[in-house]
């Protein structure tokens, strides 16, 4: 049997770095080991479900490169499957009606709370063996009463639970709509996923879910609950921390190698190496040994990779992941020197592609202001009577660049070109005389 993993958002926000984070280990997982990794879009819930959110999903995967072997899968789309599966279930008696009003299940609750007992519902309408026409019913699901069910979860190692704590969960709503644990079992038995990889919120799902896919007659597939992210002060990882989309580590000059490297070390190691190429995380990934605990989000570690990989990474590479900076910014990469030549004498030093677009305009786009403090000094050179070459490098720099710093003047010279060069010296001797 082939391995299969899936990824399976719900489209209710941006891709946040805890769910990207969650695809990657599970695309790893698949492609380390031959299988199909799936995309589910999990937009059931209506009113927080919109298609912008479903667009930033596809979009951040794109941009990481996690790309999926089949879907994106809607599971609005599978409306009629999860009522078939329903009928079948309600037939062979693994679920059945139920009748309970609000105020019925209220009272029972009351009454469990006074008695100091677990408030669940007490499976009363197992036993019915009349319909009551004209009252609305839902449609639980026949847990089984004894016994328990185990996780033997990849990561987290064995977890146990009483079936009696599990109560008879609602499948499918009054008005027939199915429920979220319901939707992912159908899925996950349809799609024969063999691992479920996914945030360790869902963990106390998992028993409800095997369940269901046993009386469903299916093998549950393995599990494997990752720890939250949290933040650098041990709450979890939220905006307030900064950053949490993935499209926003886009915009502030992030290359997509340098998340997916930062976000696989969160959780996972290998001896005590830090950075891994894409392929090498393939090869050295396993699942087995992601960390039990949770990892916190470390945003000057996340910089730092980032910096390694614009350095380290060929001048092509940087520059198509530049022109886009460039082009957010109506740069048109095509009217001054070829990029990678531009970012080759720049990427020793830049943390960030905002960084080093803003160090590149001054190579296709004209200026006519200068950096007050920068400027300054060319009356201070001016007034130097035996000029040397050194003196005369910094205010050609600035006359060429409009700031105090940039690469070796020689090769940032050639490459803006001589009719620009020409044109940036008339410029600036125009603004010491004003
Ligand atoms: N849709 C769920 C979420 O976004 C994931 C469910 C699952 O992976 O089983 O949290």
């Amino acid at each position: 049997m082939t391995l299969r993993t899936r990824f399976a958002p719900s489209p209710t926000g941006y891709l946040h770095v805890g769910g990207a984070r969650t695809a990657l280990y599970s695309w790893l997982h698949a492609r380390k080991h031959g299988g199909t990794f799936i995309l589910r879009i999990e937009d059931t819930d209506l009113e927080r479900s919109t298609a912008e959110s479903v667009n930033a999903i596809l979009e951040g995967m794109t941009w990481l490169g996690l790309e999926y072997d089949e879907g994106p899968f809607y599971q609005t789309h599978r409306f009629p499957r999860y009522k078939e599966v329903i009928a079948q279930m309600l037939k062979a008696g693994t679920a059945y009606p139920c009748y309970c009003s609000k105020e019925e299940l209220e009272q029972m609750r009351a009454t469990q709370m006074a008695n100091k007992e677990k408030p669940r519902y007490d499976g009363r309408c197992r036993h019915l063996t009349q319909p009551r026409p004209g009252v609305p019913a839902v449609v639980r699901f026949k847990n089984p009463i004894d016994g328990e069910s185990v996780v033997d979860d990849l990561i987290k190692g064995r977890v146990v639970f009483k079936n009696s704590e599990l109560d008879d969960l609602i499948i499918a709503r009054t008005d027939g709509t199915p429920t979220y644990n319901f939707t992912v079992v159908v899925d996950d038995m349809d799609m024969k996923i063999t691992h479920v990889i996914r945030g360790d919120d869902h963990l106390n799902n998992t028993p409800r879910q095997m369940n269901i896919l046993k009386a469903l007659g299916v093998t549950p597939p393995q599990y494997a609950h990752v720890s939250m992210i949290m933040g650098p002060d041990g709450q979890k990882l939220s905006k307030r921390h900064g950053a949490v989309s993935v499209m926003q580590y886009r915009d502030d000059g992030f290359l997509p190698e340098a998340l997916l490297n930062y976000l696989v070390r969160l959780g996972w190691s290998h001896g005590d190496q830090e950075v891994f190429s894409v392929d090498q995380m393939i090869e050295l990934f396993d699942v087995n040994n992601v960390h039990r605990g949770a990892s916190a989000f470390n945003p000057e570690k996340l910089l730092w990779l980032n910096q390694q990989y614009i350095k380290t990474s060929s001048p092509e590479h940087v520059a198509r992941h530049l022109s886009w900076h460039l082009s957010k910014r109506d740069i048109d990469p095509a009217a001054g020197p070829d990029i990678a030549a531009v970012v080759k004498i720049h990427q020793e030093r830049a943390k960030t592609l905002v960084e080093l677009a803003d160090s590149v305009v001054c190579f296709y786009k004209d200026f006519n202001s200068y950096e007050e403090k920068a400027a300054t000094m060319l009356g201070a050179v001016a007034e130097q009577h035996g000029m040397n070459m050194g003196k005369l490098a910094q205010p050609l720099r600035v006359a060429l660049t409009g700031t105090a710093v940039s690469p070796p003047i020689d090769v940032t010279t050639h490459l803006i070109g001589k009719a620009r060069v020409l044109a940036r010296i008339d410029q600036a001797l125009g603004y010491i005389e004003k």
